[in-house]
């Protein structure tokens, strides 16, 4: 399942980070995830808190933020939001669109619990 080694590898990032800083116990995650990434968020959310239990991140809620994709047009510039996965610019019709953001799959940030 796709969705359960990202929860894995996200939480193997949160772990070793929270180990590395000799934290306690990890309250959020937060991460960037493009909709080209294609992942399913209630599997996501699912695994995550199905993998995180006895670990450092036990307590932890994944926020999921949502990154549109964007394309840019080779031939005319024009920088916008595409919803559907068809890269034809909204202007000039090219098909000459470059990804700028939406393939993303990272982590922004961790909160952590304080002493
Ligand atoms: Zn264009």
């Amino acid at each position: 399942m796709h969705e359960a080694s990202i929860a894995q590898s996200l939480l193997d990032v949160v772990i070793e980070t929270a180990h590395k800083n000799s934290v306690k116990s990890v309250l959020s995650v937060e991460v960037n995830i493009g909709r080209l990434a294609a992942v399913e968020k209630n599997s996501l959310l699912f695994a995550f808190d199905a993998l995180k239990e006895g670990t450092v991140a036990e307590k932890a809620s994944l926020i999921i933020n949502d990154i549109p994709i964007v394309g840019k047009c080779n031939a005319c510039g024009l920088e916008d939001e595409y919803d559907n996965f068809v890269f034809s610019c909204h202007n000039c019709g090219s098909y000459d669109v470059t990804i700028i953001s939406g393939e993303e799959l990272n982590i922004k940030e961790i909160e952590v619990e304080d002493e």
